[in-house]
C-alpha cells in the first residue's frame, strides 16, 4: 500500500512525487485502467524493497484516498459498496488479484492489459519513446 501523505517534509516531497507521476502517467491508474488518479502506487512495495521508494520507475498513477475511481466507485455505491481506492485493495497483492476484487466489488469489466495504447480522443498525445520497462512515454505537445 502506498503512505497515505503526512504534514512533513516527507509528506511534501512525496506529494511532488506523486504529482510527477500522475501527470506523467496521464492520471491513468494502472490497478484499474480508469483515469483520474490524484494518486500513486509502489509497482514492487516499500516493505520488499524499501530502496525504491523514491524511485519513479517504481511507480505508477492510481486511485488512492480520498479521491477513489469515479468509474469503480459508481458502480460499488449503486451495488451498496464502499469507494474503491485501488491502492488500498491491492495492498501488497498483485495487480490481477487486485483488479479481480475490484471486479468483484463492482461488477465491472476492468479495461486491462492495454496501458500502452493511446485512448480514443487523446490523439493529440504524441509518442516520445518508450522506456526499458515497455512503458509507452507520452507528452502534450507544448507542454
Ligand atoms: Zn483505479
Ligand atoms: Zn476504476
Amino acid at each position: 500500500m502506498t503512505p497515505r501523505p503526512k504534514r512533513n517534509a516527507q509528506g511534501a516531497r512525496w506529494r511532488r512525487l506523486v504529482a510527477f507521476v500522475v501527470n506523467r502517467d496521464f492520471g491513468r491508474c494502472w490497478i484499474c485502467g480508469h483515469w483520474a488518479a490524484h494518486s500513486a502506487d509502489h509497482l514492487i512495495p516499500v516493505t520488499e524493497d524499501p530502496s525504491l521508494e523514491w524511485d519513479v520507475k517504481n511507480l505508477k498513477a492510481a486511485h488512492g484516498y480520498p479521491k477513489g475511481c469515479p468509474d469503480c466507485t459508481i458502480a460499488a455505491v449503486k451495488r451498496g459498496g464502499k469507494p474503491v481506492y485501488c491502492n488500498e485493495i491491492r495492498q501488497y497483492g498483485s495487480v490481477e488479484r487486485a483488479r479481480r476484487k475490484i471486479e468483484e466489488r463492482t461488477g465491472l469489466r476492468l479495461p486491462i492489459g492495454d496501458t500502452a495504447t493511446v485512448p480514443e480522443g487523446r490523439d493529440c498525445w504524441l509518442l516520445t519513446g518508450i522506456a526499458p520497462d515497455g512503458y509507452v512515454m507520452l507528452m502534450f505537445p507544448g507542454r
